[in-house]
């Protein structure tokens, strides 16, 4: 569960980032030989002051990237 940073309130989440115009995703990839996908965009909502935080769907991906850093 999400709570709005200046609010504290719960957030709607899971909603998704459309481009407008078109009904593209926004998606996150990575730099460089595999061009990696990391997961789709998603959005969660505060109903009460509209603040729109963005996160990705599967952050596993992302740690990986960390481990394998190191
Ligand atoms: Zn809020």
């Amino acid at each position: 569960m999400r709570k709005c940073l200046r609010c504290t309130v719960e957030m709607v989440e899971g909603l998704d980032i459309k481009v407008e115009g078109g009904a593209y995703g926004i998606k996150v990839t990575q730099q460089g030989v595999f061009k990696d996908n990391l997961g789709k965009f998603k959005c969660a909502v505060c109903p009460e002051c509209g603040y729109t935080e963005t996160y990705i769907e599967n952050p596993e991906r992302v740690k990986k990237l960390i481990v394998d850093k190191k």
